[in-house]
């Protein structure tokens, strides 16, 4: 796991040290003010992976959630899910982040389906590992808007092509950090942990 990371530095964070499947989550809640269940967890487990207290946690998501509905209904609602991730409610489990095999295997569309579906046709599927769920023009027009040259992109879409998932992932860490990787990546918490070394 990471330092300590406050509310604050999440931003900032999302667009220098996130995996894209994790970029991709924060910018879909910054959005839209809500995430499903599904990203939520991914991406909750995440954010307490880096360091971010279950106090600072709440506090980012009620931000973020009450944008579009009153404070009380997210504490009835969201915030058990919330203490749930940090082992404080239910079986009080230790959940830990998932790992980049758990998210490539998943299948976003089992979780909601009916909604999902939807958003299938409108591409509204923002969980899950990019480089095995998106679209791969809708893909491409991301690595583009995040500054990936267009011959980095070429070699990016060449691993997804062959369902290199990781690999893809491990490239575009390279292209968007100038460094070669020390290990391929195998988990959005390693992208997270190797991105802030590099800038030490
Ligand atoms: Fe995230 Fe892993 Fe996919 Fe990279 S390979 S985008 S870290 S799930």
């Amino acid at each position: 796991a990471g330092g300590k990371v406050t509310v604050d530095q999440i931003d900032g964070l999302s667009r220098s040290a996130y995996p894209l499947c994790m970029r991709q989550l924060h910018t879909a809640l910054k959005e839209n003010h809500h995430l499903k269940h599904g990203g939520r967890l991914q991406y909750g487990l995440f954010l307490k992976g880096i360091g971010l207290s279950l106090e600072e946690a709440l506090i980012f998501w009620r931000a973020e959630f009450t944008k579009l509905m009153d404070v009380d209904k997210f504490d009835k609602q969201y915030a058990y899910n919330i203490r749930h991730n940090y082992g404080k409610e239910g079986k009080r489990a230790d959940y830990t982040p998932y790992s980049c095999m758990k998210i490539i295997m998943s299948n976003p569309q089992d979780l909601e389906i009916i909604m999902e579906l939807i958003d299938v046709l409108f591409k509204l599927i923002f969980t899950g590992c990019p480089f095995r769920h998106t679209d791969a023009d809708l893909l491409r027009q991301r690595l583009a808007a995040y500054r990936v040259p267009k011959k980095g992109a070429d070699e990016i879409m060449e691993f997804v092509k062959e369902s290199h998932y990781q690999l893809a992932c491990t490239r575009y860490y390279e292209l968007t950090h100038g460094v070669t990787a020390s290990s391929a990546i195998n988990h959005p918490n390693q992208y997270f942990d190797e991105s802030r070394q590099s800038l030490q």
